[in-house]
């Protein structure tokens, strides 16, 4: 049985709930873009998800189903957890960037917006490739001092500065399958 190291912060019912909120509110933001553009509705390709493994993949797979548009989805990978550790040690892309996504309608999916390196590292970076569009999604905001600037316009749930697992977030690569979001009481304690 997998008991969570913790208490549970947010069961998996408000979770639902609230991504299935986050996903009209974000399919209808981009369906009024499209029709803004008049053709926009009838191109392929012109609205791609950009989410950031591997935290945000329980998240993204529950989203996109609540978004009835065209899509494509390019999974990035960045570092900034390496390790059995709770503190922040900056952000680095793992690999490139997807090189086509100016004039695309581009959103940043990931699981939590913590010290905004993440965020800011990809907005600077995907900004430069001048998108129509570019707006970022997060489940989590947590509420502590960012130690770079980065705002998400889509935000599931604010939560205290503590650190979470399950629901796709992890303590050093384990719990990401815990349905609930949990707060990591002890994290010198040994993973259940
Ligand atoms: P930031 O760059 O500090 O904003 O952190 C972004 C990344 O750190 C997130 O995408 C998570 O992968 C990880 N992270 C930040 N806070 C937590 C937490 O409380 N639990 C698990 N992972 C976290
Ligand atoms: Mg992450």
């Amino acid at each position: 049985m997998h008991q969570p190291p913790g208490r549970v912060l947010i069961e998996r019912e408000r979770i639902a709930t609230r991504v299935a909120e986050l996903g009209a509110q974000l399919a209808g933001d981009l369906q009024r873009d499209l029709e803004a553009e008049g053709d926009g509705l009838a191109t392929p390709n012109r609205v791609v998800l950009v989410p950031v493994l591997t935290g945000a993949v329980i998240f993204l797979a529950d989203l996109v189903r609540q978004m009835p548009l065209n899509m494509s989805m390019r999974m990035i990978s960045v570092s900034s957890y390496p390790g059995a550790t709770t503190e922040s040690k900056g952000a680095r892309l793992q690999d490139a960037l997807p090189p086509d996504l100016a004039g695309k309608h581009v959103v940043i999916v990931d699981d939590i917006l913590d010290t905004g390196q993440t965020l800011n590292l990809l907005q600077r970076m995907i900004a430069e490739q001048r998108p129509a569009s570019l707006r970022t999604c997060v489940l989590l905001r947590k509420d502590c001092p960012r130690l770079a600037p980065a705002e998400a316009e889509y935000v599931g749930f604010d939560i205290p500065p503590e650190f979470v697992i399950g629901y796709g977030l992890d303590y050093d690569g384990q719990h990401r399958n815990l349905p609930d979001i949990c707060v990591l009481d002890d994290p010198d304690a040994e993973p259940g």
